[in-house]
């Protein structure tokens, strides 16, 4: 990955192997030598399909996965098996997988570790809920997500994940953070991560993600600290993901 801005859709549980393939032939031309970074996290049956039809231009990777290598793990993958079907990168700690099926950070913190080992660069999301944000307690949930889904990173492995900060109230409620709310949280990221990693936490790439739109791209990346936007609901249809990435040409 480059410099540009990087923009990741988060396909969730949407979308099958016909659909998913057609969305890339479509996506294709429209991004081709567009100074952007695009990736998209796709259902696992589909990474392999859409790996071997996008070009260098899309990265595709995955939402989930377990920290194991092998084992008897039912109904779980493993970060070789997203390497080998063509996966790049990994969705880490996604509120509706902390929050929906009860993962801790420490789970997060152990699949962070196995994605490194294993090459797929993770994407660790963290953030608040509106209780949280109202009770004035965001910046000590988002600490001890950081601290706890990122124990042990070393200081040469830091640089090689990225951190999405996505307040749950935002994610699928049409409710954006205003660029100035999120852009103080990143702020806040950026601080903390140099304290505790130095130079090569202050070089995280940081997303900021939550009910993104063409609309609102281009006014979250103008803030200093955002470098980046991950994209749920409106990374569904080719033109309105598209309209997204064109506006992160800044
Ligand atoms: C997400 O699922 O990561 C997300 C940000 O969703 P939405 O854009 O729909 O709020």
């Amino acid at each position: 990955m480059t410099s540009n801005y990087l923009v990741i859709g988060n396909w969730k549980m949407y979308k099958d192997i016909e659909e998913a393939v057609s969305f890339v032939r479509a996506l294709t031309p429209m991004i081709q030598d567009v100074q952007v970074d695009v990736g998209l996290a796709v259902p696992f049956t589909a990474i392999a399909s859409c790996a071997l039809e996008a070009s260098d231009s899309l990265m595709i990777g995955a939402q989930n996965m377990h920290d194991a290598t092998t084992g008897a793990f039912t109904g779980e993958i493993a970060a070789s098996m997203l390497v080998d079907a063509g996966a790049s990168f990994v969705i880490l700690g996604h509120s509706e997988r902390r929050h929906i099926f009860g993962e801790t950070s420490d789970f997060v913190n152990r699949k962070v570790h196995r994605a490194l080992e294993e090459g797929l660069i993770p994407i660790v999301c963290v953030g608040e809920t509106l209780e949280e944000r109202e009770e004035d307690k965001t910046w000590d949930v988002l600490q001890e997500q950081i601290d706890q889904s990122l124990a042990n990173i070393s200081n040469e492995k830091i640089k090689n994940l990225l951190i999405a900060y996505e307040p749950v109230w935002a994610i699928g409620t049409g409710k954006t953070a205003s660029p100035e709310q999120a852009q103080e949280v990143h702020e806040q990221i950026r601080a903390y991560l140099e304290e505790k990693w130095g130079e090569k936490g202050k070089a995280v790439r940081l997303l900021y993600g939550g009910s993104v739109k063409p609309d609102n791209t281009e006014s979250i990346l103008k803030k200093g600290d955002i470098e980046g936007v991950l994209v749920g609901g409106a990374s569904l249809l080719p033109e309105t993901f598209n309209a997204i990435v064109q506006n992160a040409k800044i």
